[in-house]
């Protein structure tokens, strides 16, 4: 049972030099419905009712303002995707491993408006700015993309990007130096292994958009623009959407290297 509006508490906080209006619900919904300085065109809602330990709920408020005023507007200049026309309000569930109510091994699940999330994964992440999710968001960001080739394409400049956006350096750091360690093994895998599948174009996509990306972050945004939209279902229908994209971003110059491994362009 929720608390009707007018018993819920209004509360301010105050942090890191920024004012935001954040309401309690009963059973510890947390609900953000605007940010200091500009409008929140989508409302976000954090359920922790499902969150047993009281130091780690205690994170649920900085969680929900960190994806409402600061996740969601790095995601809205990256992906140029305005969220509010499919999603007027975002709700996170976040839930402990023992009360998961989904298949064991995933650490969260995008739907539709929305993703349940382990409290290990949401409520953990040690940054200058405090707990925060950039990848359950994302999926529901990409839902507006249509047909897509792989659940995580674009992920890592994505991700990466939002993580320096949102001020946690030093994730942004981590992810740029993971993603150059996987550039190297990944294009070494490639080599090894030519020839044309669905799975060495998935490869050869995921390698061509983080090469990309490192030598130009800038792209990451351009990735989005140049996408045609799509909802064919035909695997050819996706890959060849995204080469053309890849192609353009990159001026030509991807166009060579995934004919090597694409069965359609
Ligand atoms: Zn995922």
């Amino acid at each position: 049972m929720r608390l009707p509006p007018n018993l819920a508490i209004q509360l301010g906080f105050f942090f890191g030099g920024l004012f935001c209006a954040i309401a309690l619900h009963a059973q510890d919904t947390v609900t953000v419905s605007d940010c200091p300085g500009k409008l929140l065109p989508v409302q976000f809602e954090v359920d922790c009712s499902h969150v047993a330990d009281s130091a780690l709920k205690q994170q649920c408020p900085t969680f929900a303002r960190n994806q409402a005023c600061r996740v969601f507007f790095a995601y809205r200049d990256i992906t140029g995707i305005n969220l509010e026309q499919s999603c007027p309000v975002f709700k996170y569930e976040i839930y402990d491993e023992n009360q998961w109510p989904h298949p064991k091994g995933e650490g969260g699940l995008a739907g539709h408006c929305g993703a349940d999330i382990l409290s290990d994964v949401a409520l953990k992440i040690d940054s200058p700015i405090g707990t925060y999710d950039v990848h359950e968001i994302l999926h529901v960001y990409q839902a507006e993309l249509g047909a897509i080739p792989q659940a995580h394409i674009l992920f890592g400049p994505s991700m990466a990007e939002a993580r320096k956006r949102i001020g946690d350096n030093k994730g942004y750091w981590n992810a740029m130096t993971q993603m150059k360690q996987e550039l190297a093994r990944n294009k070494a895998a490639l080599d090894k292994q030519p020839g044309v599948s669905d799975s060495a174009c998935i490869a050869a996509e995921v390698y061509t958009e983080n090469n990309i990306y490192v030598s130009n972050p800038a792209a990451v945004m351009a990735f989005y623009r140049k996408l045609e939209l799509g909802r064919a279902r035909d695997m050819n229908d996706r890959f060849r959407r995204f080469n053309r994209m890849y192609d353009l971003v990159s001026e030509g110059k991807a166009k060579p290297f995934l004919l090597n491994y694409c069965p359609a362009f």
